[in-house]
């Protein structure tokens, strides 16, 4: 075997093992040997029957007494069970289902059994444990790695092929240069390779899981650093306008004294001829609009082209709406430029962007398309950033074009309240400015958490919101989302039908989702916001952003369906407004630990508690795991235990850097390069 032996070439494997493998990412054997383990089973512990701790996963040493009996209880179930010993006691063990093993087990054989021990009144029994002939035990009397499966691959299979390709190929080359190894005490990857698969003890596995902790961590810094460095280095639209005082007199409120200290913020980045890069993180409602429009017109007002970019087009359009109204009376144009305008109206955008006679555009994913080109784009706005990776930030902030060097100011708004950790990490190469403050006058939205049966009486309660001149919002999953789960599931398209013609036949019922054609979208959303529907049932497409401070009482559906952090964000679509506000989280789900979840709502208000409880329960390799941010997966560090790795990484790779800011010397070539494949992006955002 060579590194790039195909994995179906080998013994035990074949074509359709070779499919399960390469859905894991595994095609040759080389890439065995980078496939972590997701956890361990410490197996060095072999016990006597007797000895065997109750209800634990553990090794036991046994005879078999007798040779197993299989007995047929009924089609489809069928048991097999033998009776084993060792010196001093006996037990029984049974299989379900698993009739091969009276050809595997014999009488008179000794085996080790890995499982757990229980007690039947005073006798010990195992049932369906793995075993092994106790001769040349392999996977008992050591630490056993635990890797990620999937269907097919058992993890028998799967640490067999790793252990075989650890032993025949060539440890992979370091990737870490000495001087940093012996410096932060870190073992070479050579002695770390069988480690973290198969540790000979806690201190081994430690060392290793430090070493490669500590390799991710420090690619991961070394990039947002570059990333950084690249920035300041290079060049902005330097705005000359930063008399803010105009702005103000344009907005129907005064700013909370958090919104003016992010936007004099931004304001002061803005006056530099460094472009700005900017996170404003403030919690739903909490009025990142504003600041948005504040740094918009200073660039207007500079001579600049402004984009913004929103994830959804219901986003898009409800700020080019209200941007519009707030800008107008200032003489500023604000257009809008989504994937499903008509091609006459695209071109008429597009055509203005170029000759720079639209100052101000919003818009969605469509900002990024090849035809969309600027005069003098000077800032790139994107709202609820966590939905935009690196990568489309940049890409938008491309499109300023100009000379090398050179690139306009950005400012990325989000309400996800990211731990600070996680936020570092995330958002590494910004500055950031956070709004603590609500606008005043606003009443928390209280939350409750009801069942099937108080639906009548939940309806009684829309009815009293909207005689009171109130608007309300139905949330529920959406069509076909998710087809084994269906018939429990409220699709939007019919229960909307129900509720307008037998549970509402009085009132307005409008529905919105993520199916339907733009304009039936816009359309009903414009006849909600003007209080034109009483009732819109949505699926989460009204997750973001979406203002109507009249609506007062949101419904979730299926409410143990979402995430905290989802649900604080849908229920952020209420309480806008200076009416008492209602969120009512509908779920029969009886579990737990899910109505532990759920409850943490009814709680608090608070979305950095919410958002820090979400990770708890998610663990960051989750919020990693989506990638939507653009930033390498970490396969072995943890970002809330590895604290003090992620220090040390975040120093190595400054102290790198310091030395050799664009790494453009020959001994850190290889630095570059891993770094370049990581963020696997165009190369030439790292020259
Ligand atoms: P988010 O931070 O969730 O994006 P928005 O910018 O949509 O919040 O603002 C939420 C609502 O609060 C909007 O209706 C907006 O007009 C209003 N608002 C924003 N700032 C203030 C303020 N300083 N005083 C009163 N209302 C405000
Ligand atoms: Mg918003």
């Amino acid at each position: 075997m060579d590194v790039n032996t195909p994995l179906r070439e080998l013994p035990g494997v074949g074509e359709a093992r070779a499919k399960g493998l390469e859905k894991l990412g595994l095609r040759v054997a080389g890439d065995l040997v980078g496939y972590f383990p997701r956890s361990y089973e410490d197996r060095r512990q072999v016990y006597t029957i007797a000895e065997a701790p109750v209800g634990e996963l553990c090794c036991v040493r046994v005879m078999a007494a007798e040779e197993p009996r299989r007995m047929h209880i009924r089609k489809g179930l069928d048991v097999t069970r033998l009776k084993v010993v060792d010196g001093a006691s006996a037990m029984l063990v049974t299989f379900f289902n698993q009739g091969y093993v009276r050809q595997a087990l014999h009488r008179g054989e000794e085996y080790i059994l890995y499982g757990r021990v229980e007690l039947m009144g005073s006798h010990r029994q195992m049932t369906n444990p793995q075993f092994e002939g106790a001769e040349r035990p392999w996977a008992c009397g050591r630490i056993m790695p635990v890797y990620p499966l999937t269907a097919g691959i058992t993890n028998h299979l799967l640490a067999g092929l790793v252990e075989r390709a650890i032993q025949e190929l060539p440890p992979p080359a370091e990737t870490l240069p000495d001087d940093l190894l012996a410096r932060h005490r870190l073992s070479p990857a050579a002695d770390c390779w069988r480690s973290i698969h198969f540790p000979a003890d806690e201190a081994a596995l430690d060392a290793a899981r430090r070493r490669f902790a500590f390799e991710e961590l420090f690619y991961l810094s070394l990039g947002l650093a570059l990333l950084r460095e690249r920035r300041s280095r290079g060049h902005g639209p330097a705005f000359g306008e930063t008399d803010l005082e105009g702005f103000y007199q344009l907005l129907p409120f005064t700013l909370t004294g958090a919104q003016k200290r992010a936007l004099e913020e931004s304001a002061a980045d803005l006056a530099l001829t460094r472009p700005m890069n900017r996170l404003v993180q403030g919690d739903v409602g909490s009025g990142k609009t504003a600041v948005a429009a504040g740094c918009a017109w200073l660039a207007v007002r500079s001579g600049w082209q402004c984009a913004m970019m929103a994830p959804t087009e219901i986003l898009a359009e409800q700020h080019a709406k209200t941007l519009s109204a707030m800008l107008a009376p200032a003489g500023i144009q604000v257009g809008l430029l989504t994937g499903s305008m008509k091609v006459s109206e695209k071109r008429k955008v597009l055509a203005a962007l170029e000759t720079g006679a639209l100052p101000f555009v919003v818009g969605t994913h469509a900002l990024l398309s090849q035809g969309v080109a600027f005069r003098r784009l000077g800032l790139v706005i994107t709202d609820e950033q966590h939905r935009f990776g690196v990568e489309q930030r940049a890409a938008l902030a491309a499109k300023a074009g100009g000379e090398e060097d050179f690139s306009p100011n950005v400012l990325v708004m989000s309400a996800t309240p990211i731990p600070r950790t996680l936020a570092l990490i995330i958002y590494g190469d910004l500055d950031v400015s956070v709004i603590d403050e609500l606008p005043p006058g606003r009443v928390p939205v209280k939350t409750v958490l009801v069942g099937e049966s108080k639906r009548q009486r939940m309806y009684g309660f829309v009815r009293d919101q909207v005689k009171e001149g109130r608007q309300v919002y139905i949330v529920c999953p959406a069509v076909e989302e998710n087809p084994e789960g269906a018939w429990d599931l409220k699709a939007v398209t019919e229960y909307a039908r129900v509720l307008g013609e037998q549970v509402f036949p009085d009132l307005r019922v409008g529905l919105v989702h993520g199916r339907m054609k733009a304009k039936e979208k816009e359309a009903a959303m414009a006849a909600f916001t003007a209080g034109e529907t009483h009732i819109l049932v949505s699926t989460t497409v009204i997750e973001v952003g979406v203002d109507v401070p009249n609506a007062s009482l949101i419904i979730i559906e299926n409410a143990d369906r979402y995430g905290l952090s989802q649900l604080h964000q849908l229920r952020g679509r209420v309480g806008r407004g200076k009416h008492q506000s209602w969120c009512v989280l509908v779920s029969d789900n009886r579990s737990p630990d899910t109505r532990a979840r759920l409850k943490v709502l009814t709680q608090t208000n608070d979305g950095f508690k919410i958002a820090e409880e979400d990770l708890k329960l998610r663990g960051p390799g989750d919020f990693f795991g989506q990638r939507q941010h653009g930033l390498p997966a970490l396969r072995v560090a943890d970002l809330e235990t590895d604290t003090r790795v992620l220090k040390e990484a975040q120093d190595a790779a400054a102290e790198v850097l310091a030395a050799d800011p664009a790494l453009t010397r020959p001994e850190h070539r290889p630095l570059l390069e891993k770094v370049r494949r990581l963020f696997e992006e165009d190369p030439d955002r790292f020259n």
